[in-house]
């Protein structure tokens, strides 16, 4: 015993440091603070599984692998008495807690033979559904097989095993016991499978039961110790390293992309070194996600790209650059860094790839190890648009709009109060900020966005936000042409230095009025403003207009009935939902409104489905595959609702649009929760 733990130890050591040894050559990043939050998460996310049990959406296996992990966790601590009993006959009886006079020794028979043998079912299960009905999300290929094999082995091993010990002690008087006491009595009366087995195995008698005795322990071993050091090199390495990532995962994030602060430095441009394109541009929890994913697919089952046939799924985007890492890790650890040659946009990823993700998030909520995807997209696309200038052709004149109107359109940055002419808007200028700046003239700013300013049906939102505002009495104002683009779809296009100029710029601008407390009509600006601006200074009270609105309506301050005739559905944002958890509070409007409550879509909540237009591809075209917006609008009209409800500018002109290629535009209307609430109070 002695002599295979030296051997499989330390093969295993040696492997390990060479993986973990390749993590320490990559971006260094803190994620060893607030450490009390941390194990929140770990017990939250990772024991308790949250993420595979908490959904609707593939809830049986998901409760499937969440037995399956339990049942491994278990099972780790059963490896360790077993490895102890490779030393001392009944080995569990010397450990606290867990010997003769201990319930809880006991109790762990009996869970983790009960445990072992629903794993092995499990593993059957699992077998089967790869084999046979094969869900699309799961390939067919040898690694998974092999690894579910291995698993069932060192079940049935330990199972026989267990069975064979019995019978040497109970009918041929061996001395086997690990625990036996006169209260709790022997252990096998706490291990039913094990009675099962035993008899069964009884057929073959002592010498018979010695041999499975000995072939049990021996074949145990041997699998187990072959599985440790096979699986690093398989997706079986995430049993290692999915805890640690759990446990890691960013505490700021979903909210905020962490900003670049180096690009002044000149020797960063000139290596290269602005974003990422290498391996070892990559920070090592970057690379531990890497080593974490368990392929299970989830990620692309929600993902709006793959589910209209575009290039990118994330376990491909995922698998890739594991591979590339596995091919190079000795490389990275020792060297420091990888092929001068290869890239990882191009080489490793496809540019289509790249460009294809919405930044929507749902993979992210999906994934049981809490992968982090969009930073190390949006980290690509830093590189590519900032150093290479390689971002779809049609950013080109969007990024000149942003840079020379401020807007995504170009359009003529002192037009942007148009929108509100005759409604006797005060502009922040004309207020007196002398003193107490806003808290002085207005409750808050109306924080208009691009889409509100410029786009004609958006402009109506604007409006009836206002309406609904004045109405309420309450004082506010807007920046007018002070006001310029968040920076939000610079950001996520990968123009982090745009981005840092236009959020600079309306930091500024808000400091100098010292303004406290802002509404913004749409989730992009919410979350840029709310979540992003505080890294240039700018700390504010953000809400989305939902939430204000909710908040007048909860005060009395807007009599609202439930007199519309309209059948309501809701399409969640993602900005709005899955980065600022907000769910409730435009379903609470829609609801008093209508006659009638919300008729949901399938996917709603945090497992809505993007509209397709978040990570700045409302200015890219959708050239590849069937088109987002159109799927998701057939999801909406799936529900036979009149109207469908949205709370962001682009989720409109998305979700409108889809509905007219469907062909349904003079039967079903789209608008925004605050022209369902306008109309609600006024006919009320
Ligand atoms: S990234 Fe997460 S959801 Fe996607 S396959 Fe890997 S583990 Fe599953
Ligand atoms: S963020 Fe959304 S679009 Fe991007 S990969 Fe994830 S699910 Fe797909």
């Amino acid at each position: 015993m002695i002599l295979v733990m030296i051997i499989a130890w330390g093969v295993f050591a040696l492997q390990i440091t060479v993986k973990f040894g390749a993590l320490t050559k990559m971006a260094p990043e803190n994620r060893f603070n607030d450490i009390g939050r941390r194990i929140g998460r770990l017990f939250k996310t990772g024991f308790g599984q949250e993420k595979l049990i908490g959904r609707s959406r593939e809830r049986g296996s998901g409760i499937m692998h969440a037995f399956i992990f339990w049942g491994a966790l278990l099972i780790g601590v059963r490896e360790l008495t077993l490895m102890g009993e490779g030393f001392i006959s009944g080995f569990q009886e010397y450990l606290p807690l867990l010997g003769s006079d201990s319930i809880l020794g006991y109790i762990y028979i009996s869970v983790y033979n009960i445990a072992e043998v629903l794993v092995l079912s499990m593993v059957l299960v699992a077998l089967y559904r790869r084999i046979w009905p094969k869900p699309e999300r799961l390939e067919l290929n040898w690694e998974g097989i092999y690894v579910l094999l291995f698993i069932g082995s060192i079940m049935l091993t330990d199972i026989l095993f267990d069975a064979a010990r019995l019978n040497l002690v109970e009918n041929y008087g061996h001395n086997l016991h690990y625990l036996n006491s006169t209260e709790y009595g022997a252990e096998w009366q706490w291990a039913p499978f094990s009675i099962l087995v035993a008899t069964v195995l009884n057929v073959f008698g002592e010498g018979g039961n010695a041999f499975f005795y000995h072939f049990g322990y021996w074949g145990h071993v041997a699998s187990m110790f072959l599985f440790l050091n096979v699986l690093i090199h398989t997706k079986q390495f995430h049993e290692i390293t999915a805890l640690p990532n759990v446990f890691l995962g960013s505490l700021d994030y979903p909210h905020a992309i962490t900003p670049l602060t180096d690009l002044e430095d000149e020797t960063l441009w000139e290596e290269g070194r602005i974003g990422v394109n290498k391996l070892e541009h990559l920070t090592w929890k970057q690379g531990l996600d890497l080593f974490s994913c368990t392929e299970c697919g989830r990620c692309h089952d929600v993902c709006p790209t793959y589910l209209t046939d575009k290039p990118l799924t994330l376990k491909r985007f995922n698998q890739s650059l594991l591979y590339h890492l596995r091919n190079e890790e000795s490389t990275l650890f020792l060297k420091g860094s990888t092929d001068e040659e290869k890239t990882l946009v191009g080489d490793i990823i496809h540019p289509d790839t790249l460009w294809a993700c919405t930044t929507c998030r749902a993979c992210e909520e999906a994934c049981p190890v809490s992968i982090e995807h969009v930073p190390r997209i949006i980290g690509m696309r830093q590189n590519q648009t900032m150093m290479e200038e390689a971002y779809p052709p049609e950013m080109a004149n969007t990024f000149k709009g942003l840079e020379r109107n401020f807007n995504p359109w170009g359009i003529g940055y002192d037009q942007r109060a148009d929108w509100a002419e005759g409604l006797e808007i005060p502009l922040m200028s004309e207020t007196n900020t002398e003193t107490e700046g806003q808290s002085g003239e207005i409750d808050v700013l109306m924080w208009v966005g691009c889409a509100g300013a410029f786009d004609s049906r958006n402009q109506k939102i604007a409006r009836a936000t206002a309406s609904l505002y004045q109405k309420a009495g309450v004082k506010f104002a807007i920046l007018g042409s002070e006001e310029k683009c968040t920076g939000d779809l610079a950001r996520r296009s990968g123009n982090e230095m745009l981005f840092q100029m236009l959020a600079g710029e309306n930091v500024e601008t808000l400091n100098n009025y010292n303004i406290k407390k802002i509404v913004t009509s749409c989730p992009h600006c919410l979350n840029t403003i709310k979540n992003e601006y505080p890294q240039l200074g700018g700390e504010y009270e953000v809400f989305h207009h939902s939430q204000f609105i909710q908040q007048l309506v909860d005060e009395g301050r807007l009599p609202i009935g439930s007199n519309l005739k309209d059948t309501i559905t809701y399409h969640d944002s993602c900005y709005l939902g899955r980065y600022n958890q907000e769910y409730e509070a435009p379903r609470k409007l829609l609801n008093k409104s209508g006659n009638e409550s919300l008729r949901e879509m399938e996917r709603h909540g945090i497992e809505s489905l993007c509209c397709g237009a978040g990570g700045a591809r409302m200015w890219m075209e959708e050239t590849i595959g069937s088109r987002i917006n159109e799927t998701r609008a057939e999801e909406a009209l799936s529900t036979g609702a009149s109207t469908v409800a949205t709370a962001c500018p682009f989720c409109m002109t998305m979700i409108s649009d889809g509905i007219t290629a469907k062909g349904k535009s003079e039967t079903v209307k789209t608008k925004d929760v605050a022209e369902i609430v306008l109309e609600a109070v006024e006919g009320s």
